[in-house]
């Protein structure tokens, strides 16, 4: 089963009960900004200037400041961030980059796109990021690049990886599509490497009204490349200098996401807050020998997309919530290197295997910023009623 298809199947299997409070509340979110959203998309429509335009050429502004790089490129998804940066870097056939098998699955979804094979390297089994200790011996002279991912709100662990790129001569491409906001050692997401990735879809940080995606770079070179290869590879129309693409950012979602974007850290600190009062409640819990919290890392700020324990008998436990209204997600339940759509690279059961273990042990708890005290005791509760 593909991601796509394992996310229907959570959308229309039976519900035993009423959910007691959504997973994931984006009206909730509206509500608080309802009134500014629709200034903003009402400016859009009133101008009738809905590409590029000065929404799109603000926005990008603004996110570079955030990832603290001097450029910032809107295309219209994560996945097209990912493709281009790759495309930026000229990667094709025959060429391999390093990238986790735990990750949403545009991340390698990418790189096999281009005919580039994807190499898996295992994560770590505290942040669930990729684990630097088992990157040197993935490193080929087929290599062009590394695309750690910032998963589920933590940076991947960028200092190890990014010196290691440096020595074989490889480029970081950072898939920061859940980072945005998260920090490294004082160092912003997005700009850990040569090209970070965002991704703007509802469910994310910073959410936008439909897809929507950005590259951030420090190069210019980079930058320019990315501009042409959004834009069909056209310096000026009707002129062609290399195969392109049309992926663009909406003006209508760049005025969109400016607006949320004003909200963000205030959503974000709300997230944090959460996460620790989840770490407390679990402290206190009878559960707690069964629960394994997120880990927190010194001085990195982790910014909570998704809230996300291990425990044993997950499936079971998952059920269970479900039958109190409680609801949670699994991200990811199949690991990329065992999915029939890199059958291609002939992996086996085994061979990532704190990966499979993850897939097999890891909960998504309800983590948005409006998510209020007594629903999070609701939630530890049904968690401890279970293990009781
Ligand atoms: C969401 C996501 C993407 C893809 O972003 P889209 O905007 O949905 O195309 C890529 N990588 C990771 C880790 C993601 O979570």
């Amino acid at each position: 089963m593909n991601a796509k298809a394992v996310e229907e199947t959570a959308v229309v299997a039976p519900t035993v009960r009423e959910p007691l409070f959504p997973f994931f509340d984006l009206k909730a979110q509206y509500a608080q900004i309802r009134d500014e959203v629709q200034a903003a998309v009402t400016r859009v429509f009133e101008s009738q200037h809905f590409i590029y335009g000065p929404e799109v050429a603000a926005f990008e502004e603004e996110i570079a400041a955030v990832a603290g790089t001097k450029f910032a490129i809107g295309c219209a998804s994560g996945s097209d961030a990912l493709l281009l940066a790759l495309m930026a870097l000229d990667v094709g056939p025959g060429d391999e980059v390093i990238t986790p098998p735990f990750t949403f699955v545009a991340t390698a979804g990418s790189i096999a796109r281009l005919g580039t094979r994807p190499v898996f390297v295992d994560i770590e089994p505290g942040t669930f990021n990729l684990d630097p200790q088992k990157l040197e011996r993935a490193i080929t002279s087929r290599t062009r690049a590394i695309m750690p991912v910032d998963l589920f709100g933590l940076i991947a662990d960028m200092d190890p990886i990014v010196s290691l790129a440096t020595r074989h001569g490889v480029a970081v491409i950072e898939d920061a599509a859940q980072s945005i906001g998260a920090a490294y050692h004082g160092r912003a997401a997005g700009g850990m490497g040569p090209m970070g990735c965002f991704s703007f879809y509802p469910t994310k940080n910073l959410g936008g009204a439909g897809d929507g995606g950005l590259i951030t770079t420090n190069d210019p070179k980079l930058a320019q490349r990315l501009k042409l290869l959004h834009e069909h590879g056209s310096p000026k129309r009707y002129e062609y200098e290399v195969l392109g693409m049309n992926s663009r950012l909406d003006a209508l979602q760049a005025a969109v996401l400016r607006v949320k974007l004003r909200h963000l850290e205030e959503w974000t600190t709300a997230r944090i807050r959460n996460a620790e009062r989840y770490r407390a409640l679990f402290a206190e819990s009878s559960c707690r020998e069964h629960v394994t919290v997120p880990e927190t890392v010194a001085d990195c700020r982790h910014v909570y997309n998704q809230y996300v324990i291990r425990v044993p008998q997950r499936d079971e436990l998952r059920q269970h919530l479900q039958q109190a209204g409680i609801q949670t997600e699994i991200y990811y339940p199949y690991p990329l290197h065992l999915q029939p759509a890199f059958a291609g690279l002939g992996h086996k059961r085994g061979e990532f295997p704190e990966t499979e273990r993850a897939c097999a042990e890891v909960l998504a708890l309800p983590i948005y910023p409006e998510l209020r005290a007594e629903q999070q005791e609701c939630v530890v509760a049904g968690i401890a009623d279970f293990y009781k």
